[in-house]
């Protein structure tokens, strides 16, 4: 975790933290480098058993809060593939690029906008090498079908957004739904990204979490101020500390050519600030782009003043694979215990992978039949471990690198007491709780 300077409005990022929590994911299965077996697909990643919870986790919380407890959200899951009609009306296939320069001494290639220094390639210290800015479109195009060729090509989908707007007036004749109104998607995407890296903060294929709130055009700007404030209490409502997040407006050359404003929600990674989320005000111009493009109706009718409008749009957009990382740089903490090191991840119980585990103190039938016993009680309501192997400070420590909240060991007396040593993972306090009281205990524990 950084830490806070006294008297300082700005927190240090922690260059060191990358390297020890990308260890950690690979050393805890959380995040494995795609064919590894083949040396490894650059930038690619799989998800192993920990982190598919973990990432389930920061989707399911963020559905549950913008989906579940809203009357006003619906939710959708669009198809990856489309045809180039999309992308044409949308501006991507004109506008979705990068721009490119190829270093001439190593051949090395840079996306322009983010290099620190435009005159000195950062990979050989050449200097003047660069080659002239190239726009690079980032869409993976591939072709439908046996043939290739023109009228066969397809893309793969580089944001989900566009599916909300090309199924703007299917949800809104069958939901009974009428603006204000969003439409909600959390899905893969893919960007021929110039420059993948920082592990999987930036990759060719990501996950998103985007919603499209659709408002009377005179309400846009209350709504943007609302969904501003929303989504960065979201990241504090999931226990990200607030000196690690900022939300910076974007200056007026900033903005995409049909936004009216635009917030980053940012994180502190160890390289410094950097983009989670984006929340904008998209204006009329994508339902009126797909309107045109189509020549369908992509309007509302509104019976109580007669009139009919185009609903502005504000768009939540975030990186859930992206938020994922920045929970666990967030919750990463080492401490002295005992002249050894601990390695704790303190995530908040909604998105640790584990939420209990379940440890025979040792292997011997007597333990681990009544241990199974408490496990299959506890799995209906939690995703928990489970673990008979080494001895049992191992097994917290490994508990301690999951992030898991709680451990749960049965031991010799409890054959006898009916009770079970429960142990959280903050502060390694330990209690004896009966167990037929356990669920409970957990449940006034997590608050769910
Ligand atoms: P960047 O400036 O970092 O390229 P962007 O502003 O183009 O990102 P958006 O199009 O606003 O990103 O996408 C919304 C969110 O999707 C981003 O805030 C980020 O969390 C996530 N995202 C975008 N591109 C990637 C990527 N290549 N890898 C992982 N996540 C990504």
């Amino acid at each position: 975790m950084s830490d806070v300077p006294p008297d300082s409005a700005e927190p240090i990022a922690d260059p060191a933290l990358f390297d020890k929590v990308v260890n950690l994911t690979k050393r805890r299965g959380f995040v494995f480098p795609s064919a590894d077996i083949y040396g490894g697909f650059r930038s690619t990643y799989d998800y192993g058993p920990i982190g598919v919870l973990l990432l389930r986790n920061v989707k399911d919380a963020w559905w549950r809060s913008m989906v579940q407890l809203r009357h006003d959200v619906l939710g959708l899951d669009a198809a990856i593939l489309s045809p180039p009609a999309v992308w044409e009306a949308s501006g991507h296939l004109a506008n979705f690029t990068d721009p490119l320069v190829d270093c001439k001494v190593c051949n090395e290639r840079f996306r322009l906008d983010k290099l620190d220094d435009t005159e000195v390639c950062p990979n050989c210290g050449a200097t003047h090498s660069f080659t002239e800015a190239r726009q690079f479109n980032l869409m993976f195009k591939t072709h439908a079908g046996p043939v290739e060729g023109a009228g066969h090509d397809v893309y793969l989908r580089p944001e989900t957004a566009q599916g909300m707007f090309t199924n703007f007036a299917n949800v809104l004749q069958t939901s009974r739904k009428k603006p204000p109104f969003g439409i909600a998607q959390i899905g893969k995407s893919f960007r021929n990204e110039i420059t993948p890296g920082n592990f999987v903060f930036r990759t060719r294929e990501f996950e998103q979490m985007e919603m499209e709130f659709f408002v009377p055009p005179d309400d846009a700007d209350e709504w943007y101020q609302y969904w501003r404030k929303e989504r960065f209490q979201w990241y504090l409502d999931l226990g990200m500390p607030e000196h690690l997040l900022r939300l910076r407006d974007h200056d007026e050359d900033e903005l995409s050519h049909y936004s009216s404003a635009t917030a980053d929600v940012e994180f502190l990674f160890p390289w410094g600030w950097d983009e989670l989320e984006g929340i904008a005000n998209r204006g009329t111009f994508d339902l009126t782009a797909h309107a045109t493009a189509s020549g369908e109706k992509l309007d509302y009718f509104d019976p109580a003043t007669n009139t009919r409008y185009t609903p502005k749009v504000i768009e939540p957009a975030a990186g859930a694979t992206r938020t994922m990382m920045a929970f666990l740089m967030a919750a990463y903490d080492e401490e002295e215990v005992r002249g050894e090191t601990r390695v704790v991840l303190r995530l908040h119980p909604r998105l640790a992978p584990y939420k209990v585990a379940v440890l025979p103190l040792s292997k011997k039938p007597e333990l681990t039949g009544p241990a199974e016993e408490l496990l299959s009680t506890l799995q209906p309501h939690y995703m928990c471990d489970y673990d008979e192997t080494q001895n049992i400070g191992k097994r917290y420590r490994r508990q301690d690198e999951l992030g898991t909240p709680v451990c749960i060991t049965y031991d010799f007396e409890s054959v006898d007491d009916h009770a079970v040593t429960v142990r959280d993972r903050d502060t390694m306090g330990q209690e004896r709780i009966p167990i037929d009281e356990v669920l409970a205990h957990l449940q006034a524990k997590f608050g769910f």
